[in-house]
């Protein structure tokens, strides 16, 4: 632990984010520190073990797939962090879609491949699948330039990439339009006939939404990204990558403060001048990195700093706006689970080792629905993997953990979470056991995170996972808000740095690139 109080720059959270913002900032030569509030780094890019009665089984509470990392690849590079420890497997395939009646349908990293999957079930949706694929990748080829920059820049390599892109495929700028500004679920509908291809496809983008919503074609972007770089995950564990990034940079000279919760962002006539811990200790830095939800950044900040409209813009910027969030239900198990029905009906692909998709057109629907009403959804929609059988040093030999990940339960049920959490996690483990044999059986404890209780654990705003709501209206500079997204903030010295600046939510360190950069270019 740092007894200095005077750096160059001050990173509140120590999220992934902020250990990148930290990161680049040190390798540039900035004498930087991460302040976090809880005893480790990694905030939602994290691991451990969770559950008491099962001190071997190795939790995922967040996040555990890695894929906005493959689409922007330059963090674990730029950063060195297979150095450190980080290491990734390819899952292969990542995804599977498993249907109520057996069938499966597995998106593989490959267009052809993954519509002769869909053939099995509709010729003519085979040949949609691959027309509405090249609308996609047209599209993805436009915006992976665009995300992997500071919006407030000029960007003339990454525009002339977009350019270049749309240039190419000019005669599907209509196809793009109408995808992009169109409800992702539409999208599917009008182009697809057989309930296996739609359910697929709905469950599949409804991790990213509501897909009934205006503009949330955008969401297709992750079925691009899946089949063109599909999905990795950290070999040890999330907290692995964590880990990395604070070893680099301790490396380069940087300081971390764990157990150190920031109670206000320090500003004075206009400028950013430090941060106050909790516990009254005085951090004095030349800027300030709020690596943390906006509106917790904001509501930081010493009062009066920052006037009505930028305060009522981010308090009002969409966090889980629908009413859904997703509720995390961790199982570890003395034994190991099968997925026998759906794996016999083929010898291709290990389901133990996929992601499984389940639910229906009808499931996602409800889902949705029931969240905005305030209630628990009845019928099974979610994602559930099993860890330890793509890395098996995440449990005991021969055992599992489990992540269940129903995608969309809602945020304040009218019961509330403490009378439901229980009963709700049973319905959740329930339902998967029509998928998913021996999780019942075969149970030694769980753990159940609904979003207040994430909201709580990890300090962010209606517990949301992607801390700003992802969207056409809410990317580039319109990111957390309209004139909240460039390189400067209504303080001086102060910049936002996590999921809730461009571009977005996910592993993949950008927030916090994007920021360093903004740091960078306010100390010249
Ligand atoms: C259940 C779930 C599943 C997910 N699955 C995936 C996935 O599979 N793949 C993927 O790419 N992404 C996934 N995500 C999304 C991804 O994890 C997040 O978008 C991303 O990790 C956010 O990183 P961040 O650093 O911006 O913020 P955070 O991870 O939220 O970090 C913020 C940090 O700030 C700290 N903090 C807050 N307030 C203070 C304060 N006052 N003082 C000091 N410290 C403070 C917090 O403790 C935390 O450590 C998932 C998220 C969740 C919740």
């Amino acid at each position: 632990m740092s007894s200095e109080t005077s750096f160059d720059v001050a990173i509140v959270g120590g999220g992934h984010n902020g250990l990148s913002a930290a990161c680049y900032l040190a390798q540039s030569g900035q004498k930087v520190v991460v302040i976090e509030a809880l005893d480790k780094v990694g905030g939602m890019c994290s691991s451990g073990y969770l559950i008491p009665e099962a001190p071997q089984h190795l939790v995922h509470p967040c996040a555990l797939d890695l894929m906005s990392l493959r689409v922007h690849p330059m963090m674990p590079e730029e950063l060195q962090l297979a150095r450190h420890g980080f290491k990734q497997v390819e899952m292969t395939p990542g995804y599977v879609y498993l249907h109520p009646d057996g069938n499966s349908l597995v998106f593989w990293r490959d267009v052809a491949k993954t519509a002769a999957e869909i053939r099995r079930f509709s010729e003519r949706d085979a040949t949609e699948f691959i027309e509405l694929m090249k609308v996609i990748n047209a599209f993805i080829d436009m915006a992976i330039p665009m995300m992997r920059v500071d919006p407030a820049q000029k960007n003339l390599g990454a525009k002339f990439e977009a350019l270049k892109a749309l240039l190419r495929n000019r005669h599907l700028k209509p196809e793009i339009m109408g995808m992009v500004g169109s409800p992702a679920y539409q999208v599917v509908m009008e182009r697809f006939g057989h309930p296996v291809t739609q359910s697929a496809l709905c469950c599949l983008l409804g991790a990213a939404g509501p897909i009934t919503n205006e503009a949330t074609g955008i969401y297709f972007a992750l079925l691009g990204f899946l089949l063109r770089t599909g999905v990795g995950r950290v070999l040890g564990g999330m907290q692995t990558l964590s880990n990395a990034m604070a070893a680099r940079l301790t490396e380069l000279g940087g300081s971390i403060l764990l157990n150190a919760p920031v109670a206000e962002i320090v500003a004075r006539d206009g400028k950013a001048t430090g941060v106050r811990l909790q516990d009254g200790r005085l951090i004095a830095a030349r800027a300030v990195v709020a690596s943390i939800h906006p509106k917790t950044a904001f509501d930081l900040v010493t009062p009066g700093a920052l006037d009505r409209r930028a305060m009522t813009r981010v308090a009002l910027a969409p966090a889980n706006a629908h009413g859904g969030a997703p509720l995390k239900v961790d199982v570890a198990l003395r034994g190991q689970v099968g997925v026998k029905r759906h794996q016999a009906r083929r010898s291709d692909v290990d389901l133990r080792k996929c992601v499984l998709l389940i639910g229906t057109v009808e499931a996602v629907l409800e889902n949705f629905r029931a969240c905005a009403r305030g209630q628990v959804p009845t019928l099974p929609y979610m994602w559930n993997t099993l860890p330890s059988a793509v890395d098996p040093s995440q449990a005991p030999p021969g055992q599992d953990i489990a992540y269940l990940y129903p995608v969309a339960m809602p945020v304040r049920p009218d019961e509330g979470w403490d009378t439901i959490r229980a009963r709700v996690g049973q319905q959740v483990i329930d339902q998967a056991s029509e998928y998913m044999d021996g999780l019942k059986e075969l149970e030694i404890a769980r753990r159940v995170e609904a979003s207040p209780d994430l909201a709580k654990r990890l300090n962010v705003h209606n517990g949301c996972v992607v801390h700003i709501d992802t969207g056409a209206t809410r990317s580039g500079l319109m990111r957390p808000a309209f004139g909240l997204g460039g390189d400067t903030l209504p303080v001086a010295g102060l910049f936002l740095g996590g999921a809730g600046i461009h571009p977005g939510g996910g592993i993949n360190g950008l927030p916090g690139r994007i920021a360093a950069g903004r740091v960078r270019r306010f100390l010249k």
